[in-house]
């Protein structure tokens, strides 16, 4: 450790995320990317940017790609805010939105970012048990006391279990006093985004990512989408920190990506006719699978040790993600792969 470093660095914990190995031939289902290329128009429009308008700074405020979400979400483009990566956009809520000096209420087996950002923003995490069936249940979030704010992925993550809207309602109805952050990366899997109710709710806050759905991992984009009052805190704070948040290639890209609805559609529905194949697979080799609405499974064996099985795979060059954290290590988390990944994957567990 520096001694250069502050005692605010010391004590930072990060977010260690899933594996990128450098190896190629593998099948990689840990990190939730999507098995399908970004839209082949969102390609063109990037490859259309690099030229000597690179040399000029992007549009600071990415009206293009905010017009592309309003219009694809019936809202306005006040209403909208992007960034780097939706992992960008929930820093910047945690920190315009959730320093009250009261805790932030999240589920205990969600996001494992969510504690990272409270650690980096000197919020205090309090964290709220998923029931038996590990589902969020929206009444004892209703329960947790006084809060700064309240945060879930929807689908949650790693679990996959979704929330129907109307449970997002009540807590709604209960909630009125701090914001309410529906984290939706990957509601487009098989869920109903809330971006329906936030003209109802002014203290509802969607976030989406381009990263999943849209195939857009590497460009980093995603979104914000409430209340015009809410969407200010987030600029502010931005522009405050970087006024020019997506390059030139990413806005071009990301907005193509919106406008490409067909292409967007075909693959998410692809995803989820696979998910549905490897999650009956799965169930076939004993395993028990609880039902997803993302673009993975959460399983476990009833017999088998899931660091094991997650272990044997990798020397077959298969890697899934195993959180050893308490209540789910005897699970893995298995991103949805071609059709082609999935077979080899259950032929894998198969022979195990
Ligand atoms: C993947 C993911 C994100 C972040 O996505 P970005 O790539 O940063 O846009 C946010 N929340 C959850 C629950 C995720 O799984």
């Amino acid at each position: 450790m520096s001694q250069l470093w502050s005692p605010f660095v010391k004590n930072l914990v990060p977010y260690v995320p899933g594996e990128q190995p450098k190896m190629t031939r593998l099948v990689k289902l840990n990190t939730n990317e999507n098995p399908y290329g970004p839209s082949p128009k969102a390609v063109a429009a990037m490859q259309a940017e690099l030229t000597d308008d690179l040399r000029l700074y992007p549009d600071p405020n990415g009206d293009k790609l905010k017009q592309s979400v309003a219009d694809y979400y019936g809202v306005k483009t006040s209403q909208v805010f992007v960034g780097n990566g939706s992992d960008e956009v929930l820093a910047h809520a945690f920190h315009g939105l959730f320093q009250h000096g009261k805790p932030l209420l999240f589920p205990d087996i969600s996001y494992s970012f969510y504690p990272v950002y409270c650690g980096l923003y000197g919020i205090e995490a309090k964290q709220i048990p998923l029931d038996d069936e590990f589902q969020i249940d929206v009444d004892d979030l209703i329960n947790g006391g006084e809060n700064s704010g309240i945060i879930f992925p929807n689908p949650n993550a790693p679990t996959g279990r979704l929330l129907p809207l109307v449970a997002i309602e009540k807590l709604l109805q209960h909630n009125t006093q701090s914001v309410v952050l529906v984290d939706e990366a990957y509601v487009d899997f098989g869920g109903e985004s809330a971006i329906a109710l936030v003209n109802k709710y002014p203290n509802l806050l969607v976030t989406q990512t381009l990263s999943k759905s849209r195939s857009l991992a590497g460009m980093r984009v995603g979104l914000a989408v409430g209340h015009e009052d809410l969407i200010e805190a987030l600029e502010r704070v931005k522009n405050s920190f970087n006024s020019y948040p997506l390059d030139r290639v990413t806005l071009a890209g990301a907005a193509a990506a919106f406008d490409d609805r067909e292409y967007f559609h075909e693959t998410c529905n692809k995803v989820i006719a696979s998910r549905e194949q490897v999650a009956a697979g799965l169930a076939a080799l004993g395993f028990d699978v609880l039902p997803s609405a993302a673009n993975f499974v959460f399983a476990r064996h009833p017999q088998k040790d899931a660091a094991d099985i997650a272990a044997a795979l990798r020397e077959q060059g298969i890697i899934v993600r195993h959180f050893k954290t308490e209540r789910i290590a005897q699970f893995l988390r298995i991103t949805i792969g071609t059709d082609e990944q999935n077979q080899i994957l259950l032929d894998a567990l198969q022979s195990l």
